[in-house]
């Protein structure tokens, strides 16, 4: 298991990567032990502390969508300035078959990537579905692409890619994939979606869920699910 820093460590940001209009990649200088999947708990002092997933561990890389003062705040970071994590925490993705189907909507994407890159380092077909609202909307299917996955796009408005949310896109084309298991992170109900369809299908599945999650170690209960904890029991959960 990778070490856990339980106190909050500084780490200078390197790197800072505009995505789209409302995500930006935040690369730092340092690296944390971690499996993909997992998440640290990011602390801008005076402002707040919340939790984010990591998109590489080697650097240290966490991709943000600005939704609320939280994540405005961190937006207005440049590379020298200082940010302070703590983790990482949770489970992670286990790595399971031979051909991976991933699905991401929105800023869901980012541990997916994490995910693609353990998968095809150890010499896995990866296929991942990028789901967005509108082509804006579109991050990090270039560096899904760098790896050598196979990328499908599902916009909802047809602005780029298939038009449909990205599950109903993924079971339009799941006979062609023909994945031996699923990975999906983004919004409950295309989690949800996703598990009917690993149900219909027969297939493994892993679930990335969000919760609101203050103490990330289990003891406050404020990320809690119908009887389990986000940050400790999850996010990854299989169906
Ligand atoms: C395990 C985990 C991993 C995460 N990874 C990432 C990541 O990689 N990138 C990223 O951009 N964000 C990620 N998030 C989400 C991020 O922590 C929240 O969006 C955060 O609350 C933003 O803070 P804010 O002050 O900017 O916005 P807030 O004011 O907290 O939220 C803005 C809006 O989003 C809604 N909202 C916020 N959090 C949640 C939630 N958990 N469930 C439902 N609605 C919510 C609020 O109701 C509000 O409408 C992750 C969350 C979890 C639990």
């Amino acid at each position: 298991m990778p070490t856990v820093h339980n106190l909050p460590q500084p780490f200078k940001i390197a790197e800072v990567i505009e995505e789209s209009y409302r995500v930006k990649t935040f690369v730092l200088e340092g690296s944390f032990e971690a499996e993909p999947g997992q998440f640290v708990m990011l602390w801008l002092p005076g402002v707040d502390e919340k939790p984010f997933s990591l998109v590489n561990s080697n650097p240290v890389t966490l991709t943000v969508a600005r939704v609320g003062p939280f994540t405005s705040e961190l937006h207005r970071r440049k590379p020298g300035d200082t940010l302070w994590l703590r983790g990482p925490f949770g489970n992670g993705f286990t790595l399971e078959g031979e051909h991976l189907l991933l699905i991401g909507g929105g800023y869901g994407v980012a541990p997916l990537l994490f995910l693609a890159r353990k998968a095809r380092e150890g010499g896995r077909r990866v296929s991942v579905v990028i789901g967005a609202s509108t082509a804006r909307d579109v991050i990090l299917a270039e560096d899904f692409l760098a790896l050598g996955c196979h990328v499908i796009i599902a916009t909802e408005d047809g602005s780029r890619g298939f038009r449909g949310k990205a599950p109903e896109v993924a079971e339009e084309l799941l006979r062609d994939i023909n994945p031996d298991a699923l990975y999906a992170c983004g919004p409950g109900g295309m989690l949800e979606a996703v598990r009917m369809m690993a149900g219909r299908r027969g297939l493994p599945v892993q679930l990335s869920y969000e919760s609101y999650i203050r103490c990330a170690i289990g003891v406050c209960g404020s990320c809690q699910r119908s009887g389990w904890l986000v940050c400790r029991d999850g996010p990854v959960r299989r169906a």
